[in-house]
């Protein structure tokens, strides 16, 4: 679904903030990308996402390299939801906001009502619909920018650090959103930026970035238990992977709870 080949990118002269980046994303994989602050996660979704222009090395979005030419065909397939959730809402109220993203894809007015209401009911917004931006909670407001996406039928979905600016429970709230996603929607594929490990856990994949370069790829069992290494980058290893970490080797690999970590100990 995405490949990215020698991707390299600089804002400024001289200031390479990719280096030579390469992967590529099955269709319906859900993917994190980590890394500390700088480390160019922003940019590295920015240019997945079209935002800005690829200049050194490619992106292909379902086999068709991403370009100016052929941005406009693409970004029906891409659906980003930004950090700060009171910079993505365009409606007066949560159905209109919702409205927008049905417009976009030409649904009959007919049809719309049915459909903002399935589309809230995704993300358990469907008792709000009435409400206005700003007397939902933050956490509210990025489950109304979600679904704004989800009604637009992407066929990528890249999260840029869209949890950071919650509280626990807001965070809460689309961790448990984003497991659904995965449920319901196996096709859709998942880019989850963040520099929450505890978050990025979730995923069938972890890709680190530091200073621009791809250093790590694979399970998040296997990332994560490279502790020394995520340290030294500055990530703070999840709680449940620094105690497998203490394990011995031969048990470290059944564990995915702290339950299990218990069982190992008893
Ligand atoms: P991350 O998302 O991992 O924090 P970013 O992609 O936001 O990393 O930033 C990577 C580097 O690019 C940083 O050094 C940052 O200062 C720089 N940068 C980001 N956006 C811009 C911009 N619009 N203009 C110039 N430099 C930028």
């Amino acid at each position: 679904m995405i490949e990215v080949k020698n991707l390299s990118f600089a804002y400024e002269e001289k200031h390479c903030v990719l280096h030579d980046v390469s992967f590529s994303i099955p269709r319906g994989q859900f993917v994190s990308i980590i890394g500390h602050n700088g480390s160019g996660k922003s940019t590295l979704a920015k240019l997945l996402a079209g935002l800005i222009e690829v200049k050194v090395g490619s992106i292909a979005i379902d086999k068709v390299i991403l370009n100016p030419s052929s941005i406009q065909s693409l970004r029906p397939k891409l659906g980003i939801v930004f950090q700060n959730p009171d910079n993505q809402f365009i409606g007066a109220t949560v159905a209109d906001d919702l409205a927008f993203g049905l417009e976009n894809r030409c649904v009959p007015h007919d049809d719309m009502e049915r459909q903002i209401v399935d589309v809230a009911k995704h993300v358990g917004m469907e008792g709000f619909l009435h409400q206005e931006p700003t007397s939902l909670s933050g956490g509210q407001k990025q489950r109304v920018a979600i679904a704004g996406v989800l009604a637009m039928q992407p066929e990528i979905m890249i999260f840029d650090e869209a949890t950071a600016m919650l509280d626990p429970q807001g965070k809460d709230e689309i961790r448990r959103i984003l497991m659904r996603m995965r449920q319901e929607q196996p096709n859709l594929t998942i880019i989850l930026i963040t520099h929450d490990l505890e978050e990025a856990r979730l995923a069938d994949r972890v890709i680190v970035l530091n200073q621009g370069q791809v250093v790590m790829d694979g399970t998040p069992s296997t990332i994560f238990t490279r502790v020394e290494e995520l340290k030294s980058m500055s990530l703070h290893v999840p709680f449940l992977y620094q105690l497998i970490h203490h394990l011995p080797k031969d048990k470290q690999q059944a564990i995915t709870s702290i339950e299990d970590v218990l069982k190992v100990l008893s």
